[in-house]
């Protein structure tokens, strides 16, 4: 039993990635997201802050924090840690 055919594993056609996929999210028109999949309210767990710096902002020094959000399905994803 040594001869497994392991290229078989590594070779796949297609790639699918959960969560990886932009188009999973349909936007409503009150700025909410729904799942393409199930159609729950996609929910947006809070991640935290990144500082953002405008090199082309006149006033140099100027960083602004900008909030992180993660995205996701709440019946077809696990929540973001
Ligand atoms: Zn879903």
């Amino acid at each position: 039993m040594s001869s497994l055919p392991t290229e078989a594993v590594s070779k796949g056609s297609k790639k699918e990635k959960a969560g990886s996929d932009p188009d999973r999210y349909l936007r409503q028109e009150d700025d909410t997201y729904k799942c393409r999949d199930c159609g729950a309210i996609i929910l947006q767990k809070f991640m935290g802050v990144a500082t953002v710096w405008d090199e082309s902002s006149p006033c140099s020094g100027g960083g602004e924090t900008e909030p992180i959000y993660a995205p996701f399905c709440p019946n077809c994803e696990e929540e973001p840690s």
